[in-house]
């Protein structure tokens, strides 16, 4: 067996989670490939040492005196070494990193020296060799991401070496100089490591015991999912539940390779795993609940719109032309609805009124704001009559008035519309008739 392991910020915030992050990895000899991120948070209202790079490295760019910024970088890795009783100088990294600054070499170098450093220092306390990502992570001359080059660097480099820590976040370009991921992003690297070594698991350690089934801030100690997969994960995630960075799934979901939420402080839970497939039955009729405020609709009423021919593209077509994309669009025989985003929306509201009667000269057009989509998941649906009765009675009797369904044709999601202000009572509503009612 081989497994890469990933660790997120808040599982290398001190020493004291350092020691714990040592434990699991050395608990298994399969846990060979370590991806860690930069210090997190160590409380709350406390700031990450990403955060802290971005900041001192602009008070460099604009020319102030950015020691002290720097000085409080190093204490926080000063306290990881002395606290893990290491012997390790980081002081000639610190002055290039300093000079480098100086420099200006760019914003993303800044912001990937905190992967950087914690990979040497996870290196150094795991008897592991350190692997400079800037030297297996390839992106293009564009900055786009590269990833046939990098799956043969990967492979290639990692092949002799049996255990290694290859820091999360950042790689090169074809000049040398680094670039990042978007924020989060570790995530990918673990996961392209996975695939390049063909691990048979790719283990994400974070500080939450995997998917939950709703959000915690919405339901108390929601259940947490024991198997998702990879295809249930995106609709959650698109509706707000982000336990891993989006572009992590891609590559692994391709090779089949599943993953393993995890949480450093409890240790001893399962998680979640993420597959492909399975036919695991799962414990309740749905998956999860996910949910998003913030939408608005465009309604078109126009009599005998179903005769005319194109009639769907040209409205969508005024959407295009601001730049907007669309999240549904439910209809009627003389009525089409398209929800959007309200904030992105709003700049455009007036011109996208203009452009429907200039296209498609409609009898009405209505606009409503301040609706909440809320998706109930599951494969489970499939097989299981009267979900989507449920659901509804269930709201029904909460008193949320429904305001859109829309099943999507995989028959995974039902996605229901509900005002903004509805949206919790309608999760709570939901998750008691599914959950609470079967405990
Ligand atoms: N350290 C980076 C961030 O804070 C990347 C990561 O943690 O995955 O976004």
């Amino acid at each position: 067996m081989k497994k890469v392991v990933k660790f997120g910020g808040s599982s290398l915030a001190n020493a004291e989670q350092f020691r714990k992050v040592g434990n699991i990895v050395l608990a298994e000899e399969d846990r060979r490939y370590v991806i860690p991120s930069a210090p997190g948070r160590r409380f709350p209202g406390d700031t990450k040492v990403t955060d802290m790079l971005y900041s001192c490295y602009h008070l460099a760019e604009s020319g102030q005196d950015f020691s002290a910024a720097l000085q409080n970088i190093r204490d926080r890795y000063e306290e990881i070494i002395q606290g893990l009783g290491l012997d390790l100088d980081m002081e000639p990294e610190f002055e290039t990193i300093e000079a480098s600054f100086r420099a200006r070499v760019g914003e993303d170098y800044a912001a990937s020296r905190g992967e950087y450093l914690n990979g040497i220092v996870m290196a150094a306390f795991l008897g592991y060799t350190f692997v400079d990502a800037a030297e297996v992570i390839a992106f293009d001359e564009d900055g786009a991401f590269d990833d046939k080059k990098t799956d043969k660097q990967l492979s290639r480099r990692l092949e002799d070496i049996p255990k290694a820590v290859i820091p999360g976040f950042y790689g090169a370009m074809p000049d040398g100089s680094i670039k990042t991921f978007s924020r989060g992003g570790s995530d990918i690297t673990g996961s392209l490591v996975a695939k390049a070594v063909h691990a048979d698991l790719y283990e994400n350690w974070t500080d939450v015991s995997g998917f939950l089934m709703a959000d915690p801030r919405i339901i108390k100690d929601p259940v947490t999912i024991p198997t998702i997969t990879y295809r249930e994960m995106r609709e959650l995630s698109y509706m707000g539940a982000t336990v891993l960075h989006e572009d992590a799934v891609f590559p692994l979901r391709k090779e089949g390779i599943p993953i393993n939420v995890r949480n450093t402080n409890c240790p001893d839970d399962p998680g979640t795993m993420v597959v492909e497939s399975t036919c695991n039955k799962p414990r309740f009729c749905i998956t999860g609940i996910g949910g998003k405020k913030g939408f608005a609709s465009v309604t078109i009423e126009k009599a005998m719109m179903n005769t005319e021919v194109g009639f769907g593209r040209k409205v969508l077509q005024v959407f295009e032309d601001v730049g907007m994309t669309f999240e549904h669009t439910p209809s009627g025989i003389d009525t089409f609805t398209v929800l959007v985003n309200q904030h992105e929306f709003e700049p455009h509201e007036q011109q996208v009124i203009a452009g429907l009667h200039r296209s498609v000269r409609p009898d009405l057009i209505e606009l409503e704001s301040d609706l909440a989509l809320i998706a109930v998941v599951g494969r489970g649906m499939r097989r299981t009559r009267g979900t989507a009765g449920r659901i509804f009675s269930a709201l029904a009797h909460a008193h949320v008035n429904v305001k859109m369904i829309d099943q999507g044709s995989s028959e995974l999601n039902i996605i229901i519309g509900v005002e903004n202000r509805d949206f919790e009572t309608a999760i709570k509503a939901i998750y008691d008739i599914f959950v609470i009612a079967q405990l």
